[in-house]
């Protein structure tokens, strides 16, 4: 099979042993080139998504996908005081944090901004009318076909790009996302934790995720499969019951009416879903196991009657990002780009046109015709021309087309108009990087973290570009803040220590070296207050 990159950002990872077996600091810039391998997709996309055999794990997903928490024979707490006094939003907060760095330990997670802005942008437009008290969102990507999604306790959303695959629509992956953060908003978890249990709420948080990422890792044995195990049996213990998925699906109902997405979107997703189901080789575990039943398509086919009647005009965006992933799987290109030929050649509305010929733009980038994407992207570019996921796109093609120089003045006129624009500044960096100019590459990616600093992908970008760029302190500066959003504390530390010696043997002077120290301290602060 011919190798491409895809039209995704790789991911790059940081393999925690190269570092802490590294006699110096300065070998480590070393193990920086190494970038993280995409597992291959096995399946085309061009089977059709409907033909698609939906296997065991999907089962398990869109339905139990969200955290398990309260048991199913327990009687469902009122919300009240016992609530705040067993487990208060702090708590939930910690708990949601290490749940997020054993998944990013864990998981292959997907970098790509344009589909991290998409989902961020969708669910605080989700969350503004909704009953989210606390507005902390982190979110994460999950690199795998495995229909799934979840939400845990403290704001963390997450999606596989299956979900993607699967919901054709904006308004059906509206649905996921808004039962999801109804789950959070109802704070399902706290109400299924009682008193006895409240003090191993620390622990559960590590086995839960260990489910999640064994649902997406081929790491079927050993220790990792034993914790899946026990956060398996922890899982049934503390399944979300049938009256908070009922709750979750009422609530995210009317969140999706008030947020102005077509509420219809729920239903179409389940009955999509069912008909994969009846199809698939092996038997809908989660239709047995969890409560996706007829009645609960009925259940949503009724609410919508109740909501006014509204025109809904559908956001291009989700075509554009779902695009993005359908080329992402394709096994086949070029049977992908004779696919989007025809249906671009088909297409009987202006929205369907323009997601079709985006859809052949990727198709032919992913099938290395950079020359042909250029050219299936122009019209577009022709009516939007500030469109970002377009911008972004013709500087992907023209960085493929080695020039990483039109792309970075093509960039440098947008950066002008959407300053800080995550997806702009990263595409921005990427032409510096292919020009090799490491240094000034670096110090964009520098200003860009602090604006988000809890991204462990633009960390572990930074830490390469600085170690490409020669700037060992800052090569451990920035791996430090990787490995604390991957919950690893002692590496961090371990980094800055190393980042340390080097200004004080390079006599950088007292501010840094207070300033580095300053930070050790603090990681050391949030180690105790994340691990109680
Ligand atoms: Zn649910």
């Amino acid at each position: 099979m011919r190798r491409q990159r895809s039209i995704f950002i790789t991911a790059r990872r940081i393999k925690p042993t190269a570092m802490s077996h590294s006699p110096h600091p300065s070998r480590l810039a070393i193990a920086l080139g190494r970038r993280f391998t995409r597992r291959l997709a096995r399946q085309s996309v061009c089977q059709g998504l409907l033909s698609r055999p939906v296997r065991g794990l999907v089962s398990a997903a869109l339905l139990s996908l969200c955290m398990p928490i309260a048991s199913a024979q327990n009687a469902l707490p009122s919300l009240g005081d016992r609530i705040s006094g067993t487990v208060s939003l702090e708590q939930e907060f910690a708990i949601g944090q290490q749940f997020l760095a054993s998944v990013r330990r864990g998981a292959p997670t997907i970098p790509d901004p344009l589909l991290n802005n998409y989902l961020e942008n969708v669910t605080y437009k989700l969350a503004s009318r909704s009953q989210l008290q606390d507005h902390r969102l982190s979110f994460v990507i999950i690199d795998s076909e495995e229909l799934n999604a979840f939400a845990a306790p403290g704001g963390i959303i997450g999606v596989n790009t299956g979900l993607f695959l699967n919901a054709h629509t904006e308004a059906e992956f509206a649905s996921v996302m808004a039962h999801e953060i109804s789950h959070v908003s109802q704070r399902h978890f706290a109400r299924g934790i009682d008193e006895a249990q409240a003090g191993r709420v620390p622990q559960m948080a590590g086995l839960l995720a260990s489910v999640i990422v064994m649902a997406t890792s081929d790491a079927g044995h050993g220790a990792a499969a034993l914790a899946a195990a026990q956060g398996r049996s922890l899982e049934n213990q503390l399944r979300f019951s049938r009256s908070n998925e009922a709750e979750a699906d009422r609530i995210g109902q009317d969140t999706m009416f008030n947020a102005g997405f077509d509420p219809e979107g729920m239903s179409s997703l389940f009955e999509r879903l069912i008909a994969i189901n009846r199809f698939g080789r092996r038997p809908p575990e989660f239709l047995l196991s969890h409560p996706v039943t007829e009645s609960r398509i009925s259940d949503a086919r009724s609410r919508e009657f109740r909501y006014p009647e509204r025109l809904y005009q559908e956001d291009l965006e989700y075509q554009i990002v779902r695009a993005r992933v359908v080329g992402h799987y394709a096994e086949d290109k070029d049977a992908l780009v004779s696919e989007m030929r025809r249906a671009l050649t088909n297409s009987t509305s202006t929205f369907t046109r323009d997601a079709n010929r985006y859809g052949l733009a990727v198709a032919l980038y992913e099938a290395g015709n950079y020359a042909g994407a250029s050219a299936a992207l122009s019209p577009l570019l022709s009516k939007e021309p500030n469109r970002i996921s377009y911008v972004v796109t013709q500087a992907e093609i023209l960085t493929k087309q080695n020039e990483p120089g039109q792309a970075r003045e093509y960039l440098t006129r947008h950066l002008q108009i959407n300053p800080n624009n995550h997806a702009l500044t990263t595409a921005y960096a990427e032409a510096l990087i292919a020009a090799r100019n490491y240094s000034e590459a670096a110090e964009v990616l520098q200003r860009h973290a602090v604006l988000r600093p809890d991204d462990h992908h633009l960390w572990a970008m930074l830490a390469e570009t600085q170690g490409q760029a020669g700037n060992i302190s800052e090569v451990h500066q920035a791996r430090a803040e990787y490995f604390r959003l991957l919950g690893d504390f002692r590496n961090a530390r371990q980094q800055l220590q190393f980042a340390l010696r080097i200004e004080v043997d390079q006599g950088a002077g007292a501010a840094v070296e207070a300033r580095l120290r300053e930070r050790i301290n603090t990681l050391e602060d949030q180690q105790r207050a994340l691990q109680g």
